[in-house]
């Protein structure tokens, strides 16, 4: 949606709320306190009231909104913001944009979006023919890691990411040149360099009965080929690049850019970022039906 046709639609606090309300009752409202799914409306209270236990939970409760203070008009006016473009906005961008004068909860609120993104996009596999590689993001370096860090050297600054991509091989009929089309996109930090828990983050993300994997030799700690269908390595090369790893470099190299302007990323919030920019990649084709696909995201994440 674009700022011009949200301000026509939604006006106010009043428009944001019903439009929230239709959206949750779409999904199915759940008690908290019994698992009921059959609620009452009360109007004047903007709240439901459970049929079996008669609980009371208000709009907010369940979805990412539950302990923010900000008025639904703030949240959707960010939903608007961050589907609007391609580009990975700024809390302090957003809380400019917001005219608010604090900006705890509208880094706090931005975050809790990035983190729906995530959850949603975690309810896919990939499959069928996936790039997988790595990459290495620049972070800020913790306390502890500045005081450990020899002068000159920057290698704990970086953080270690798997970007997947499924990428199908297409064959031109007429010239026999091959080129490959991506489809969906996934990123995950690692923790370490190591295969254990680094395999179950890649398990997770593929559907292992269908997919072949290609990367290279570089992630051969990985133990891939116990878990996918067939994972071929190839040496890095120029022919990598530019063919058999070709998406997931230039999603690399893509997400390294936008993630720049972020000065400063702390280790433990890379991956929000990446959530957000992995979320809008997977969705380049939805147009205007990624705020509604944003709103439904917002109501079905789990709080944290
Ligand atoms: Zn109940």
């Amino acid at each position: 949606m674009d700022i011009f046709s949200f301000g026509i639609e939604f006006t106010d606090e009043v428009s944001c709320r019903v439009h929230f309300k239709e959206q949750c009752d779409k999904e199915g409202v759940i008690c908290n306190r019994c698992g009921g799914s059959q609620h009452y409306w009360l109007k004047n209270k903007w709240a439901y009231q459970c049929k079996s236990c008669e609980a009371r939970q208000t709009l907010k409760s369940g979805t990412i909104m539950e302990n923010s203070n900000l008025s639904f008009l703030l949240w959707y006016k960010t939903f608007c913001l961050m589907s609007a473009t391609k580009k990975v906005f700024s809390s302090k961008e957003i809380q400019r944009q917001l005219g608010l004068k604090r900006y705890e909860p509208v880094w706090a609120m931005v975050h809790k979006i990035r983190d729906a993104m995530g959850q949603r996009d975690e309810r896919y596999t990939l499959e069928g023919m996936i790039e997988a590689d790595e990459g290495y993001f620049t972070v800020e370096p913790s306390a502890v890691e500045r005081g450990k860090q020899k002068a000159g050297r920057g290698s704990k600054s970086k953080s270690n990411v798997m970007i997947m991509v499924e990428s199908t091989i297409l064959e031109d009929l007429e010239t026999g040149a091959i080129d490959r089309q991506c489809r969906y996109f996934k990123a995950k930090v690692l923790e370490n360099h190591k295969a254990d828990g680094t395999d179950d983050t890649i398990k997770n993300a593929i559907d292992g009965e269908t997919s072949i994997v290609f990367s290279d030799k570089s992630t051969s700690y990985l133990n891939i080929a116990d878990y996918v269908d067939i994972h071929i390595t190839e040496k890095s090369s120029e022919r990598t690049t530019k063919e058999t790893l070709k998406w997931v470099h230039i999603a690399i190299g893509n997400a390294k850019r936008d993630l720049q302007k972020f000065h400063k990323i702390k280790r433990k919030y890379l991956q929000l970022y990446l959530n957000e920019f992995i979320y809008k990649l997977n969705r380049r084709y939805f147009g205007d039906k990624i705020f509604d696909r944003l709103v439904i995201a917002s109501i079905t994440a789990t709080g944290n």
